[in-house]
This record gives structure tokens, C-alpha cells and sequence, in this order.
């Protein structure tokens, strides 16, 4: 496959109605969650029940681990229980680590001025939403209406469930409806759902690996033959969407 420009990625914007954006990894740098579930969790847990460091840190790992692709694993009470620590007050101690992707400014500043109407799609637990959307000042482009975490619906975005409830409460039409996020398994689940326009995201966290993959592979239900797979753009930064 030939490498692309940023601007072969942009989508015909006048059939863009709906533009549904993940928060973590894809409008904000995803090494604060990296750094602080990694490094800082086990760092605090260790010395709040005064254990060995390597000790606390395979326990921790051991049990985030367990809870992958679960609504668990983003539930900051689940967390604060399991592990009993203060979760939230842990979380705004590396609070300066949030910050936003490549052209997230750009593009949020783009779609002001675009008729279509954004949201924020997370699975991020209400009380690191707020933490998060504090810190960068995302409430001035997102209001609190426009800002959808799948504990509201109990369902996390990997879930079918998610999607026809997503749908159901927003009422967009699938083939004019654009959605960024760099999960793959959740990419998988909105194109499963039919949605249209989809965006993957080449460095995720800033000091982690750059996919160099121009473009990712999504099967829908029911394919399994290469050439029905549909090709989702990888972006480096998000203003390379902005006309
Ligand atoms: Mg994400």
C-alpha cells in the first residue's frame, strides 16, 4: 500500500454530520493514564501498605490485568475498593502528565466552526473525566451534554450494547458519522455497528511506540476475506483531518 499525506486522510466533510471522539490516547496523550496506572499506582500502593515495591507492583499489575476490555478496568471506585487507596486524590498527583495530542486544539478548534455536532466518547470514569477535563480546559469546547462515558450505560464502547445505546440517545445516522479512537477492539465495534468514517491513531502515548502501519484492518460481522475488510486511517495528528 502506498504511504498517504495527512490530507488524503480528510473526509469529505460536507456529509459529516456526527463526530464522536475519544478522550484517552486519542484527544489527550495517553502516557498519563500509561505512566500513572504503570508507575505511579504501584509506586503509592507500595507505600500506603508499606510492601516491597516489585512485590506491590506485580500484585497491582496482576490484578489491572484481569480486568482488560471490562468496565472494571475504567471504574476508579472499583479500583479505590480493590486496592484501597484513594484512586481519585492519586490520580492529581500526576495531574501535570495531562495533556493534549498532536492537533487536538486544532481539529476541536475546526469543528467550532463546522455544523456538525461533536461529542466526547469515553470509557473514562466519571471522576477522572472531570479530573482530565479540568486540566486542559476541554469544558470550553464540550458541554456537559456533548461528554458520553459508557458507565452511563454500563456497557463499555468494545460492546455492541454500547453502540445501539450510543444511538439510541443521540439518534446520528451511521454513514454520516465520524469516529476517532485508538482501540482497535472499539474501532472494531463501531465499524461492526456500521459506523462510516473511521480514525485510528498512530502514537497514542507520546513516549510509547508509533504504529507504522498507514492504515489498520477492520473485519465487519459476517467478513472474513481481506478484501472486505475495511481500511481505517491512522493519524499522527489530528489536525491533518482539518480542511
Ligand atoms: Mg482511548
Amino acid at each position: 500500500m502506498n504511504e498517504t499525506t495527512g490530507a488524503d486522510k480528510r473526509p469529505d466533510w460536507s456529509q459529516i454530520e456526527t463526530v464522536l471522539l475519544d478522550m484517552d490516547g486519542t484527544l489527550l496523550d495517553l502516557n498519563y493514564d500509561n505512566h500513572f496506572w504503570m508507575e505511579h499506582l504501584p509506586l503509592r500502593y507500595a507505600q500506603i501498605h508499606q510492601q516491597e515495591q516489585a512485590e506491590a507492583r506485580r500484585h497491582v499489575t496482576a490484578l489491572i490485568q484481569a480486568q482488560r476490555g471490562t468496565l472494571n478496568w475504567y471504574c476508579l471506585d472499583y479500583w479505590s475498593r480493590t486496592l484501597n487507596v484513594d484512586i481519585t486524590s492519586l490520580k492529581r498527583e500526576v495531574g501535570h502528565l495531562i495533556q493534549y495530542r498532536p492537533g487536538t486544539e486544532h481539529l476541536l478548534q475546526f469543528l467550532k466552526t463546522h455544523a456538525a455536532s461533536a461529542y466526547i466518547v469515553t470509557n473514562a470514569h466519571r471522576a477522572g473525566l472531570e479530573i482530565k477535563l479540568a486540566a486542559v480546559g476541554l469544558h470550553q469546547y464540550f458541554d456537559s451534554d456533548r461528554i458520553i462515558s459508557s458507565h452511563d450505560y454500563g456497557e463499555p464502547k468494545e460492546s455492541a450494547g454500547f453502540w445501539s445505546q450510543l444511538q439510541q440517545t443521540l439518534d446520528f445516522r451511521n454513514e454520516h458519522t465520524m469516529f476517532i479512537d485508538d482501540n482497535d477492539q472499539v474501532l472494531e465495534a463501531a465499524a461492526r455497528h456500521g459506523i462510516a468514517y473511521l480514525y485510528g491513531i498512530a502514537q497514542p502515548d507520546s513516549q510509547g511506540e508509533v504504529s507504522g502501519e498507514p492504515y489498520i484492518r477492520i473485519y465487519r460481522r459476517g467478513q472474513s476475506s481481506p478484501s472486505d475488510a475495511q481500511l481505517v486511517p491512522m493519524l499522527t495528528d489530528l489536525g491533518d483531518l482539518v480542511p
